[in-house]
């Protein structure tokens, strides 16, 4: 293992990046409604990050933070308007998985609010999983880290 690991993120436009310093246990999913609506998709996926392992390199003047609630706040990219990381308290940095620039190496390790969750966050029967687009190569049917 490197002693000094460390993970680049940036949103979709790049005028934000950041860096995570240090060993990243899994992530965090939550598929509560609120994180539905915000994400557009099944939830969020976080990292939970030490506030001193997580730094902004570029654009941290470019965000703009929505207060949803007083406990549910929104985080984005002022011109893209990626969901970004978050100080979700006093210690840590909550890091929208989807803004890492390379694979982590490590999967889900938390769902939560599981039993919120959209009743079509599952394969109907017979779903196709294409490489890319379906006009590329042929689909495999049902999930093909499965079969
Ligand atoms: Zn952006
Ligand atoms: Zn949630």
């Amino acid at each position: 293992m490197f002693a000094c690991m460390r993970r680049n993120g940036s949103c979709l436009c790049g005028a934000l990046t950041y860096e995570i310093d240090g060993e990243i246990a899994g992530v965090w999913m939550c598929h509560c409604s609120n994180c539905r609506k915000v994400s557009g998709g099944t939830g969020n996926t976080i990292l939970v990050v030490p506030r001193a392992r997580f730094h902004w390199l570029t654009g941290a003047d470019h965000r703009v933070t929505y207060a949803v609630r007083p406990t549910y706040t929104i985080t984005r990219c002022k011109t893209c308007g990626t969901p970004l990381p978050a100080d979700e308290d006093e210690q840590h940095v909550y890091v929208t998985a989807g803004t890492l620039d390379e694979p982590l190496g490590v999967g889900i390790i938390n769902h939560i609010f599981y039993g919120s969750k959209a009743d079509w966050e599952r394969d109907a029967d017979g779903a196709r999983y294409f490489v890319e687009r379906t006009t590329g190569p042929a689909a495999t049917v049902g999930h093909p880290d499965q079969t």
